[in-house]
């Protein structure tokens, strides 16, 4: 609410700003505020801007600087991780991490996961044998721009990010019930998740710094075969016909997918998980499947998947038939990789899962 009101008086105090300027200054003068901040905004948004009433361009860009840098935080310096005697333990926050963490150092360290596959990272509350270990770790390391929604103080106070320094204008900003929030899904983008890497290098480097060189090393490496996925990805998203690129998901987590593949993503549920999905919302979706006659909506592994049944018996109801796609092995992953020993349980064959799931059933 405070933030609102906040927001509102500095959107006046901007047309103020605006119109004396106006009166000063002549037109070719005027800066172009499409700040990148905006332009990712506006992608994100370009599938709900038919459905769903929006703020005004202005209040938008005004209300998502706000929220990037509200959500700015002190952050642990690195010099605080202190090299110990033998093989450390590394705490990672989710299944993404701890796969990171093992490619990296997998042979210097010992790791434990907090969140358990098929988890849902939005809504999990830390149990006292997690706080165990987070505290008793030589290293803990997490996700950032509050994914672990319910864990964000213990974590900030105890852990390193691998968003840290990522760029305000990589950063996507979605609506969520009227209120402009950050998008934690970057995983999706593969630049930023290479930039992810990066942070969880410099953190090993700095607790292993005899084996710095081959952590470095191993970086290197993965990034290249993140490259190569991605390539290969691409040409087979590329291969789905233009009239039947729509990816609907149960919750919001597509939409670095979206920008990285140039795929519109929708979804009858915002960002969060922890939030009920209002009707309007769901009708919204329910219409967009059936005037563009999107042939298949996804499951996810870690949402209910009955949410997208209720999809469907809508679209039926109104004439139109769309397949689920879920089941075991059907379900796409978006915040948690597989169980360890199925398919999909490390990042870049979670990666191509989804990429394969979606191309055969929208081609
Ligand atoms: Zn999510």
């Amino acid at each position: 609410m405070i933030k609102k009101i906040f927001s509102y008086v500095s959107i006046f105090m901007m047309m103020v700003l605006f119109l004396t300027a106006c009166g000063q200054a002549n037109t070719e003068n005027q800066t172009n505020q499409s700040s990148p901040d905006q332009t990712v905004t506006e992608n994100q948004l370009e599938v709900q801007e038919e459905s769903s009433q929006r703020e005004t361009e202005a209040e938008e860009s005004q209300a998502a600087e706000t929220e990037v840098e509200s959500h700015q935080h002190t952050q642990k310096d690195i010099s605080e991780i202190k090299v110990v005697e033998g093989k450390p333990v590394v705490t990672a926050t989710t299944t993404f991490v701890s796969d990171m963490v093992k490619v990296l150092a997998g042979d210097f360290v010992e790791t434990q996961l907090i969140i358990p596959a098929g988890e849902d990272p939005h809504l999990y509350e830390t149990k006292p044998q997690d706080l165990e270990k987070l505290s008793q770790a030589d290293l803990v390391i997490y996700h950032g721009l509050h994914f672990e929604g319910k864990m964000v103080d213990v974590l900030e106070s105890l852990g390193y990010d691998l968003t840290r320094d990522f760029p305000a204008s990589q950063i996507g900003n979605m609506d969520q019930d009227g209120d402009l929030v950050v998008d934690p899904h970057f995983w999706f983008d593969i630049d930023l998740y290479k930039l992810a890497v990066d942070n969880a290098q410099n953190y090993l480097q700095a607790l292993l710094p005899d084996n710095a060189d081959t952590i470095a090393e191993n970086a290197e490496n993965y990034k290249a075969e993140l490259d190569t996925m991605i390539k290969e990805c691409t040409e087979k998203m590329d291969s789905i016909p233009k009239e039947s690129r729509f990816l609907i998901t149960p919750h919001d987590a597509f939409n670095y997918f979206s920008r990285e593949f140039n795929i519109p993503v929708m979804a009858p549920q915002g960002i969060s998980t922890d939030s009920e999905v209002a009707n309007k919302d769901i009708q919204n979706t329910v219409d967009f499947i059936v005037e563009n006659k999107v042939k298949a909506i996804f499951a996810e592994s870690t949402t209910d998947p009955a949410r997208m049944e209720k999809l469907k018996e809508a679209c039926t109801a109104q004439g139109f038939d769309v397949e689920v796609v879920s089941g075991e092995g059907r379900e796409l992953f978006s915040d948690s990789l597989a169980p360890e020993g199925s398919d999909g349980d490390t990042f870049l064959t979670m990666f191509k899962h989804n990429v394969d799931l979606i191309v055969e059933n929208l081609k």
